[in-house]
Order: C-alpha cells, then sequence, then structure tokens
C-alpha cells in the first residue's frame, strides 16, 4: 500500500505552519481567541499534528460580525459597480491560480484528501469564484414597473453580513461555492470553518488582504462547533446564514436563525441512490460507482450509497463490485499512487466501523468486508471499501455513513426501483443507469430530490442549480443564479404620479 514519507512541506506552506496558533482574520487584522484557547489540527493520513489554532469565543465572533458590519457600511466594498468587484473577485482567483500548489498542499494534508483531488478542488473554487464575478455583471439591479398612476422601480442591494459554517469534507471548494455569489453580491462575509480543518480557509483570508480585497469583507473564526459555530448562528447582526453540514447540527442553526428572523439556507447530508438498469455496460458502470463510493474516502454529501441493480444482472454486478474494490490502492493521501486516502479523524473512522457493525447486527449480508486498514509507517485514519446488502430498512441503508460504504439490494421494474430510491428521508442527489434515454428521464424525475444524473454520478457543472429537500436542506442551493439572487434582498420604490 501506498506510504507517505516524512512531511515534505512547500517552504510557503511550512512557513504557514509554523506561524504559532494560526490565528483568525478579522477586520483583515490577525486575532487571537479572547481567552486564550487553541485546539489541533492534525494530518489524518498519519494522525500527526499539523498546526495549532485559535479557537475562537462568543466575543471574538461578535468581534468579527461588527468588522464584517463596518465594512459593509464604510469600506465601498457594497457600493462598488458590479464590474470592478468582479476584478477584484477575478484577482482573487488569479492569486489562487498562482498558489494553486500551496494551498492544495495545505488542504491536502488538513483534510487526508488525495492531493490530486485537493489540486481539483482549489480549481473548483478558482471556477466558482469566476463564475459568479462575471454572473453578477449580467444581472438587471434596476427594474421599472409598468403600474398605473405611479412610477414605480424595484432595486437589488446587498443585505449585509452573511454567515458561513462549513463541514470538514471540502473545506476551500465550499467556501468558493458558499461565498462567491456572496461577495460578488457585494455583501460581507464571516466563515467559521470545521475544526477539523481550518487550515485553507484561514490562507484565503489573508490571501483577500494580499489582494485588496477590503479588511473586514472577508472574515475567518476558527474554532468548536459550539462555542463559535453556535455563537455565529445565533448572533443578531448576521443578515443571512449559510450552513452546510450535518442535519443534526442543521437544526440547530436554523433554529437559532429563526429566533433572529434570519433567513437561514441548509445544504445537509444524504443517503443518494444509484438505480441500475440492466441493459447497463456492468464494468463500465462498476467502475464508475466504485470511483464515487471511494471518491474523498466516501465523505461526500451527495454520494451513491445505496445501490439498486436489476435482479436479472444483480449477481454479475455485485462480482464485479467485490473484485473492482478489492484493487483500490489505499495509502497516505501524498503518496503518487494513493486511490484512496484516510478519512478525516479517528471520530470519523470510529463512525464508519460502528456502522458496519451495526448493519450487520440487523441482519445485512456482507459481500465485502471493509474495516480498518492498515498502511506502512503511517498512524492515520484508514479503512476499506465495503459492500453491504439487503434490507433497505437496515440503519446501514438508512442513515448517512459517510465512508466508502455502499449499500445494494435488488429490484424487478421500474415502479419499484424508483419506490426505492424514495425510501430515504433524505433528498440530496441520486442516478439513473440505463441505455434507454426515455426511461433515464422518467426516473430522474421520479426521484424526490434537488439532482437527478443520468449515467454518471456526481456531476456539478456551473449553472445548474445544486440543493437538496427533505433532511437534506432548504433554503436555496450553490452554483446557479438563483444562488447569486439570494444574497440580494429586493427594495421597490413608488411614486404617484
Ligand atoms: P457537522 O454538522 O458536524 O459540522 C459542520 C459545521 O458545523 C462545523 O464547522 C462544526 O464546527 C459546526 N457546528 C457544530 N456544532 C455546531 C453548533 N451547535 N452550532 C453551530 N455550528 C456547529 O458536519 P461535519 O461532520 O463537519 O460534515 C459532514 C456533514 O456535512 C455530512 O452530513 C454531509 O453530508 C454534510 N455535507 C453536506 C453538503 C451539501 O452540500 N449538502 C456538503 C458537504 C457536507
Amino acid at each position: 500500500m501506498p506510504t507517505a514519507k516524512k512531511p515534505d512541506f512547500l517552504p510557503q506552506v511550512a512557513e504557514f505552519l509554523s506561524g504559532g496558533p494560526l490565528k483568525a482574520v478579522i477586520g483583515g487584522k490577525e486575532v487571537a481567541s479572547s481567552g486564550g484557547q487553541v485546539f489541533e489540527t492534525r494530518d489524518p493520513g498519519t494522525g500527526e499534528v499539523l498546526a495549532e489554532v485559535c479557537a475562537m469565543q462568543a466575543d471574538d465572533v461578535d468581534r468579527a460580525v461588527r468588522a464584517a458590519a463596518d465594512a459593509f457600511a464604510d469600506s465601498g466594498w457594497a457600493s462598488l459597480a458590479p464590474n470592478d468587484r468582479a476584478v477584484m473577485l477575478h484577482r482573487l482567483a488569479d492569486a489562487v491560480v498562482e498558489r494553486k500548489p500551496v494551498i492544495a498542499q495545505i488542504e491536502a494534508y488538513d483534510c487526508g484528501k488525495v492531493h490530486a483531488q485537493a489540486e481539483g478542488d482549489v480549481q473548483n473554487f478558482v471556477d466558482t469564484m469566476r463564475y459568479f464575478a462575471d454572473l453578477s455583471q449580467h444581472v438587471q439591479y434596476r427594474t421599472a414597473l409598468a403600474v398605473a398612476g405611479h412610477e414605480a422601480w424595484s432595486v437589488r442591494l446587498p443585505w449585509g453580513v452573511c454567515g458561513f459554517i462549513f463541514p470538514w469534507n471540502f473545506p476551500f471548494l465550499l467556501a468558493g461555492w458558499g461565498t462567491a455569489p456572496a461577495l460578488a453580491a457585494g455583501n460581507t462575509v464571516v466563515i467559521k470553518p470545521a475544526e477539523d480543518t481550518p487550515l485553507s480557509t484561514i490562507y484565503l483570508a489573508h490571501l483577500a488582504k494580499e489582494v485588496g480585497i477590503p479588511d473586514g469583507v472577508i472574515n475567518v473564526v476558527p474554532g468548536l462547533g459550539d462555542p463559535t459555530g453556535a455563537a455565529l448562528a445565533g448572533h443578531p447582526g448576521i443578515k443571512r446564514m449559510s450552513f452546510t453540514g450535518s442535519p443534526e447540527v442543521g437544526r440547530l442553526v436554523g433554529e437559532a436563525c429563526g429566533r433572529n428572523l434570519v433567513p437561514a439556507k441548509l445544504e445537509l447530508g444524504g443517503k443518494g441512490a444509484a438505480v441500475i438498469f440492466d441493459d447497463v455496460d456492468v464494468a463500465d458502470t462498476v467502475e464508475k460507482l466504485a470511483q464515487a463510493i471511494t471518491f474523498h474516502t466516501g465523505q461526500v454529501c451527495c454520494d451513491a450509497t445505496r445501490w439498486l441493480v436489476h435482479r436479472s444482472i444483480y449477481e454479475p454486478f455485485v462480482e464485479a463490485c467485490v473484485k473492482r474494490l478489492k484493487q483500490v490502492a489505499i495509502g497516505h493521501q501524498m503518496a503518487p499512487d494513493t486511490q484512496m486516502g484516510p478519512v478525516v479523524s479517528e471520530k470519523q473512522r470510529q463512525r464508519v466501523l460502528g456502522y458496519l457493525k451495526r448493519g450487520r447486527e440487523e441482519g445485512a449480508e456482507l459481500l465485502l468486508e471493509g474495516g480498518q486498514a492498515e498502511v506502512a509507517k503511517c498512524n492515520g485514519y484508514y479503512v476499506k471499501p465495503a459492500l453491504l446488502a439487503g434490507s433497505l430498512k437496515n440503519v446501514a441503508a438508512r442513515e448517512e455513513i459517510f465512508g466508502p460504504v455502499a449499500y445494494l439490494t435488488s429490484f424487478s421494474d421500474e415502479a419499484e426501483a424508483v419506490a426505492l430510491a424514495n425510501d430515504t428521508d433524505y433528498g440530496l442527489a441520486n442516478s439513473v443507469w440505463t441505455a434507454d434515454l426515455g426511461r433515464a428521464r422518467r426516473v430522474a424525475e421520479a426521484m424526490v430530490s434537488g439532482n437527478s444524473w443520468i449515467n454518471a454520478h456526481n456531476l456539478f457543472p456551473h449553472g445548474v442549480p445544486y440543493g437538496g429537500v427533505n433532511k437534506s436542506g432548504m433554503g436555496g442551493g450553490v452554483l446557479s443564479i438563483e444562488t447569486l439572487l439570494d444574497y440580494w434582498r429586493s427594495l421597490s420604490v413608488v411614486r404617484p404620479l
């Protein structure tokens, strides 16, 4: 199995990590926690500490929200012409391109993300920033309204301070998906990155300052869920909130925002289905689903974790899946041959192993055993891919595991396949696999979720809305014009003639 050498940091990464406990960035300044609290962030591939980070407290979060409010009022960001603001965001994207090796290395080490995938995430951030910067120049900001006896118009205006709380699986990419539309629309932001993976977001705040984005427009407050995240979600100075993470914490954030009457966008978990009909190329479909379930070690909210396979091809399909998943090269995320890295933490590894155990106890058949994986010279958090099968009432088929584990079952016809796919509390993303495009369209539209894919899984072209329904989220999505529109409030003006 691929192993890691001793950390071989780029000089800029070593310099960034060696700067003592890494601080928050508030109003363009580096700020330590008011109480001096710190936490550690580790390399999931070795379990070694990468850096200490300041754990910001409720009063620090308050300072960050006030800095963002001041920047909204005084820095000129909100009143810049959209094309001038877009120039600044393109500058930020340019700087990210220039530092891609640095950011990708920070991200790979902090998340346990395979290095090439971390590079992909950084590029995705760049594409997202450019997409919204460009889109914001093609929106009608002022619309004349044809109303009898009145002169009337409506105007789009930014809200003010927008809060963002992110999870640990795609920290840099999600920082782009979340904040790019808010920034392009003229808002200022306060970001709370996940405590397991705060590094690339702190780096982003430094980069924003370097390229001349005014102080206070992008603030980053690292820390634990409670108090840091809770203080941000419940802060009355926030005008819009965006949370990406688990449904359990999403509820808390939604409740806190509800008390303040602050609109909250919740991007939550998933338990997606892949519906595989009997006319597919089995080898090709197995290859694509094996790649999907092992991508970022299965820690992907929109993954296909329930594989529903037509009865007539079930056995050869299972055989091919087992064979393919046994070949996955598990290793340290920086080792060149690694196909699947570690999960993010020991806690996450225990969660994956716990679901395998509970799934079996509830009667699931073990098609591929999974379990803890050992990687030479790396004391990190490795697991093997696993396949379970049986009733979809099983806990491992109902709850989000967030690891390289798929749950298989068979179906007889289209109606049964759709019913099984929809038998879930979640509703984020599903896929349908068939050579019959008429059937593909029918099934894609019958599945209750935010996203349906045909003969592929995990597709995120910019311009296509991405969001969830039911337990997977509420209040909008990301990556499309709708998302940008969310970051303006509408003001109408009327004068009697
Ligand atoms: P999590 O809900 O445990 O944590 C997410 C964030 O919330 C972290 O920053 C955490 O510190 C913070 N938090 C924790 N307690 C809080 C509280 N009381 N108040 C405010 N903030 C608090 O999720 P996670 O384990 O980091 O991430 C995995 C989850 O994220 C999975 O369910 C996954 O499906 C979901 N996710 C969804 C999407 C999407 O777009 N729908 C994308 C990525 C991840």
